[in-house]
């Protein structure tokens, strides 16, 4: 028989675990990064923002937390980032792939340059997979881990942002799924969180929102913006032995947009 884990609300559900997070400098990351850290986790940020990653592991446990420069497009980057985080802490619990970009191209096709396109694929979906890849050579010998990629409500969606950006996340839940039934024999697990719209540099950056046009952006829940620390709850729960036997799903943290039939556009 199994038993309940009967939490008190200032347990540190990743007590004792070693985290990996890419694009960890700024929004969703940085966030994810303070909560594992506040939950007991050693968290490795793995950034091309080297000041911003330094000046997130200051506010965390120096003793606990560091800062590795890494473009996620590049392989030797991402392997770099993993050993570091093995030769720090000794192992490697929790990979999340949450580095990305949305890129320059508007919605419409025609105006999509090439360069573009393969440049949110290289980071966002090479990106993931190499992080999965290199997760995957400390994690099989130990037969145990979780593995999180933030994809995005367009990974599930269509006409919610530019053609790269929408095939970087539907190809990452696909990598996410095959990855999860391989990696599955290992004890590892891979999921992905799909946030909608948070307010973070990427979307002031991309959508040219701000705090009151992101919670009227598509807005389903009324009256309620999902935020940053929103999304690294669900990641936290993925990272933890709570969700021990969860593996191969993409949690869509929409407010139950996309179930809206007429939804978008
Ligand atoms: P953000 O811009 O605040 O953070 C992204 C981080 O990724 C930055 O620190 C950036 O330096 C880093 N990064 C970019 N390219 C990199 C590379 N090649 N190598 C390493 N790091 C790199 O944006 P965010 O909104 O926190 O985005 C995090 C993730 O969430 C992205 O994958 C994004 O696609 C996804 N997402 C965001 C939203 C949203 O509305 N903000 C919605 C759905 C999904």
């Amino acid at each position: 028989m199994g038993s309940f884990s009967v939490l008190p609300p200032e347990a540190r559900r990743l007590e004792g675990k070693v985290a990996l997070i890419t694009g960890g400098a700024s929004g969703i990351g940085a966030a994810t990064a303070k909560l594992f850290s506040k939950h007991g986790a050693k968290v490795v940020i793995a950034d091309m923002q080297d000041e911003l990653g330094h000046s997130v592991c200051k506010e965390l446990n120096p003793q606990s937390t560091t800062f590795v420069h890494c473009d996620v497009s590049k392989e030797t980057d991402v392997e770099n980032a993993v050993n570091h985080a093995v030769s720090m802490y000794g192992k490697l619990d929790i990979m999340y792939n949450n580095a990305g970009i949305s890129g320059e191209s508007q919605y419409n096709i025609p105006d999509n340059t090439q360069a573009d396109f393969e440049q949110v694929i290289r980071v966002n979906l090479v990106g993931a997979f190499l992080g999965t890849k290199h997760a995957a050579r400390v994690m099989i010998p130990a037969r145990k881990g979780s593995i999180i990629n933030t994809a995005s409500i367009s990974s599930i969606m269509g006409g919610t942002a530019p053609h790269g950006y929408t095939c970087s996340k539907h190809a990452m839940a696909g990598l996410m799924k095959n990855t999860a039934v391989e990696l599955g024999h290992f004890g590892i697990r891979v999921n992905c969180v799909s946030p909608y719209a948070v307010l973070t540099p990427l979307t002031k950056t991309y959508y040219n929102l701000g705090e009151e046009g992101i919670s009227n952006f598509y807005s389903n829940l009324k009256g309620k913006v999902l935020t940053a620390e929103d999304v690294a709850e669900v990641a936290l729960f993925l990272g933890s032995d709570d969700s021990k036997y969860v593996s191969g799903h993409n949690f869509v943290i929409d407010g139950g947009l996309s179930v809206v039939n007429s939804g978008f556009c």
